[in-house]
């Protein structure tokens, strides 16, 4: 079935980064599709110029947002934990093995794989029994406003861990029965990374993709160097209020905030990103961290995971990680911490006030 895609102006562009382009009408630079997929915002700008120079009709372009759509759709098809069709889906909620898993499937599983052996665990795929218990796990329904006793953690924590799965080549099988993956953290910057190697390879002269806190980047540079991508301030009520613009040329930026799902309890917010070593949410003194890398999938990932490290373990990580990025933290005291990258040419912090 063909996704309806609708021009609209991008000035809406949805949380927790908002990109401001200077063109934003369906009939300048760029042509804007906007829609929902994968249980977030989707946006898509691309250039209406052509690789070559030239005009690039309607048809082409609303064919390259079809495309995004089909490749959205396919993904969730494979990696979701919700979408009842899904792989993933099905060897969360059954006994079996995936016998033959397909390649994106195994991308995600690889990278997750990497990052969960790099951050030492702090980025775990395989805790869907906790996120399950929390009712956190990505694109699942909100908290119901009560945390899980000690007892419930512990039994969840136990069917958690990288030694709970085997990988065969294609072959995908449990060595818990009861073990769950949630690809939560990294299928958003899975799909962004898949749909700029499919734009890349198109006529569109340039672009850029927003799938919820992920923003990716395709093509020659616009005259004007790089994109503005606005980080949401994670202490402020209002979406659209930011601590800074990051000026990003090429490649990815994503961001994990306690803001984005969550539930109050006598007081206390209980977020979606959970410490695989303590069972809870992340209580890293961190409200948001953006990573800005070359691979999408990549900064998704260790978005999550240095939340869950926290700024001090996440600077010390940035040394040694094998995986280049740079990073951006805002403390729960409201303090912008950044890492040596970041340079006031491509990070604008507003002062505080
Ligand atoms: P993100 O917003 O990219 O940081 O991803 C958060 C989502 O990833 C949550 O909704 C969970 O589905 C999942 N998740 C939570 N904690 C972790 C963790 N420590 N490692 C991997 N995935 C996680
Ligand atoms: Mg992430």
């Amino acid at each position: 079935m063909k996704k309806v895609l609708s021009l609209i102006c991008a000035a809406a562009l949805l949380l927790p980064l908002c990109v401001t382009l200077p063109s934003c009408s369906s009939s300048g630079e760029y042509a804007v599709y906007n829609y929902f997929a994968m249980d977030t915002y989707v946006v898509l700008k691309f250039s209406r110029e052509s690789k070559s120079g030239s005009r690039l009709s309607e048809e082409k372009l609303t064919e390259a947002a079809e495309n995004c759509a089909a490749i959205l759709e396919r993904i969730d098809l494979s990696i979701s934990s919700h979408n009842k069709d899904s792989a993933v889906y099905d060897l969360n909620s059954t006994y079996n093995m995936i016998l033959s898993a397909d390649d994106t499937l195994l991308e995600t599983l690889s990278l997750a794989d990497k990052v969960s052996a790099l951050t030492d665990g702090a980025y775990d795929y395989t805790l869907g029994t906790l996120t399950e218990l929390w009712n956190v796990t990505g694109g699942g329904p909100e908290g119901d406003g009560v945390p899980p006793t000690e007892d419930e953690i512990k039994e969840a924590m136990s069917h958690c861990g990288r030694d709970k799965l085997s990988v065969d080549g294609k072959k995908i099988s449990k060595n818990d029965t009861a073990a769950k993956i949630d690809f939560g953290g990294v299928g958003k910057g899975i799909a962004t990374q898949q749909l700029l190697e499919y734009l890349a390879d198109t006529d569109i002269a340039y672009g850029i993709v927003s799938l919820g806190g992920n923003i990716g980047v395709f093509g020659k540079k616009p005259e004007y160097g790089s994109y503005k991508v606005g980080i949401r301030d994670p202490h402020s009520s209002g979406a659209s209020s930011v601590i800074g613009y990051y000026y990003l040329s090429s490649g990815f930026i994503s961001v994990s905030g306690d803001y984005e799902r969550y539930f109050e309890h006598d007081g206390v917010r209980y977020h979606h990103i959970i410490d695989p070593s303590t069972g809870y949410p992340a209580r890293s003194g961190l409200s948001s961290v953006a990573v800005i890398t070359s691979n999408g999938a990549a900064a998704d990932a260790l978005s999550t995971a240095l939340f869950v490290m926290g700024a001090e373990k996440g600077l010390a990580f940035y040394e040694t990680s094998e995986i280049p990025f740079e990073a951006i933290f805002v403390t729960d005291a409201g303090e912008i911490v950044t890492t040596p990258g970041i340079t006031d040419e491509t990070f604008e912090k507003f002062a505080k006030s």
